[in-house]
Parts: structure tokens; sequence; C-alpha cells
């Protein structure tokens, strides 16, 4: 079974998670030590949204919103 969507990385910046659309940072503070299933994480300068889940510090990019 193969998946379509390949889960990707998300960049931690300044303490702050990357955009994966447009690279700039967003306003969600990330932690080495945070858990989220399905965070949405919003980004105020390009308006994205992305379906994340974090499991210690390690983010993978579920799905993208809009
Ligand atoms: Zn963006």
């Amino acid at each position: 079974m193969q998946s379509a969507v390949k889960p990707a990385k998300l960049i931690i910046r300044n303490g702050r998670y990357v955009c994966p659309n447009c690279k700039q940072t967003t306003n969600q503070k990330a932690s080495p030590d945070t858990n989220a299933d399905r965070l949405i994480l919003w980004c105020r300068n390009c308006k994205a949204e992305f379906v994340v889940n974090i499991d210690h510090g390690q983010c993978s990019i579920v799905s993208r919103c809009r």
C-alpha cells in the first residue's frame, strides 16, 4: 500500500515553525517536547493552513487546508 502524499517535515527557525508554502516563520511556537495531533498551523504571511502532527518536536504535515 503506497501513500500518495509523502509526509513533509516542518522546519523550525528561531523557535517557530516555518511555513512550508512561503518559507516565512509563523506565529506558532515550537518546543522540543511539543506533542500535537492534527494541529492547524496558520500562516499569516500567505494565509495557508496546514494540518500537522507533532511528536516530541518532530513534525510532519498531514494535509493542506487552503
Ligand atoms: Zn506562508
